[in-house]
């Protein structure tokens, strides 16, 4: 598995210099037929014997990864490609299910070129199998099978609406006035990285107890990213569960969270503080945070609205006076106007939903009994009926990190 990975890795790497030298001669891109095409020439060369032996297919799939990429750059969603290093986020993916034998009942396995595996069940795969990801992460592999089914089109058990602002200094607030504490888990595990990182820096480069340390340091980052996804996971779930319609800031994470240093021209101010915000809210998992909403409403047959979020945390919920001087703190909000008070971020939520409800009102949605409701006191927790149009029956799950032994 570590060898096919390193293929995957191999071939995503050659084809990404390719790509980037004809770039730089200011020629056009190889589309994915003619990289196929270099590939099948790489495979039968006497140079790499080795590529040989890995499965073809992962290795294409590597070559569409590096196509997407490329059209992700070009329609300006990421950054431009960047080498794959060796040791991070191995993985090699069968897109064939021709190939791929699933037996649930003894918990194995088969995959093209390795066999048989036995692996541990995390949940039951549901579905016709479409296709399997075979990743490494600290020490174990995963398995993860993607699946396509059809699943009756659910109606939301909940039918409430609501409004979420997401914030710093706390994680979450809901337009009832529930809020969900900031996540910190980076916090929380900083002093042991940061010990175990300064170990690390003290061992002699590729020792023996340069690998022991640097396996903790791995360990503490796993750490971060299972407090972190347990904890969205277990928000998401229960927001996406008691509501039918959430309403979220149109959010822009990569242009909040874009650094504040400037140019050497025109260099930015408080490049510390904002620095230090920045790490909060890629801390936060904002992103995440809205993605797992949404495909969770999804399944329960709600729905997510997202809203801009001009001016939400500085107009009055009350009487609409819009003004900076309503917010004399971070967390105090007082109309200047009419003499509303509220937390600031619940303020915010408030916004959040009469927005997300005029959308539903300009869209035409039958949205009379909630917006009766809301309308007149909108910050008060709204039990009306609504009605969910859902698009998409069909719904593609993804079976998530099953283990092989
Ligand atoms: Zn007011």
């Amino acid at each position: 598995m570590v060898r096919f990975a390193g293929c995957c890795r191999f071939v995503y790497n050659e084809a990404l210099a390719e790509q980037k030298t004809r770039y730089e001669r200011g020629e056009g891109t190889l589309s994915y037929l003619a990289l196929s095409k270099r590939l099948t020439a790489w495979r039968q060369g006497v140079e790499r014997p080795w590529l040989k032996e890995a499965p073809i297919h992962p290795l294409q799939q590597a070559l569409m990864d590096l196509e997407r990429a490329y059209s992700n750059f070009f329609a300006g969603r990421a950054a431009l490609p960047r080498f794959k290093r060796r040791g991070r986020g191995e993985s090699f993916r069968y897109p064939d299910r021709k190939q791929i034998k699933l037996d649930q009942a003894n918990s194995r396995i088969f995959l093209p070129k390795l066999g048989w595996l036995r692996y541990r069940n995390s949940r039951e795969v549901l579905g016709e199998v479409r296709q399997v990801t075979v990743s490494h992460r600290v020490g174990k592999w995963l398995v993860s099978i993607q699946t396509e089914r059809e699943v009756v089109r659910p109606m939301p058990k909940a039918t409430c609406v609501i409004g979420i602002d997401l914030g710093v200094v706390r994680f979450a607030t809901l337009s009832n006035g529930d809020f969900l504490a900031p996540l910190g888990s980076f916090k929380r595990h900083e002093g042991a990285l940061r010990k175990a990182q300064q170990a690390l820096n003290r061992k002699v480069r590729f020792s023996r107890n340069w690998h022991k340390t640097r396996r903790t340091v791995e360990k503490i980052h796993t750490q971060i990213g299972n407090c972190r996804r347990d904890f969205l996971h277990q928000a998401t779930t229960s927001i996406s569960q008691n509501h039918a319609i959430v309403c979220v800031e149109d959010l822009q994470v990569r242009n909040m969270s874009r650094s504040a240093a400037g140019t050497a021209s025109a260099p930015g101010r408080n490049v510390r503080a904002k620095s230090r915000l920045n790490r909060a809210i890629l801390d936060q998992g904002w992103f995440e945070f809205r993605r797992q909403l949404q495909y969770k409403l999804t399944w329960n047959g709600g729905r997510l609205i997202a809203v801009p979020p001009q001016g939400t945390s500085r107009t009055c919920p009350a009487c609409g006076h819009e003004s900076a001087e309503n917010r004399p703190t971070q967390a105090a909000f007082r109309c200047t106007l009419c003499g509303f008070e509220d937390h600031a971020d619940r303020v915010g939520a408030i916004n959040i939903l009469s927005r997300g409800l005029q959308v539903l009102r300009d869209e035409g949605t039958d949205m009379a009994d909630a917006s009766a409701g809301c309308a007149g006191a909108s910050w008060r927790r709204c039990t009306a009926r609504i009605a969910c149009e859902v698009s998409g029956a069909q719904d593609r799950q993804q079976q998530e990190s099953a283990e092989v032994i």
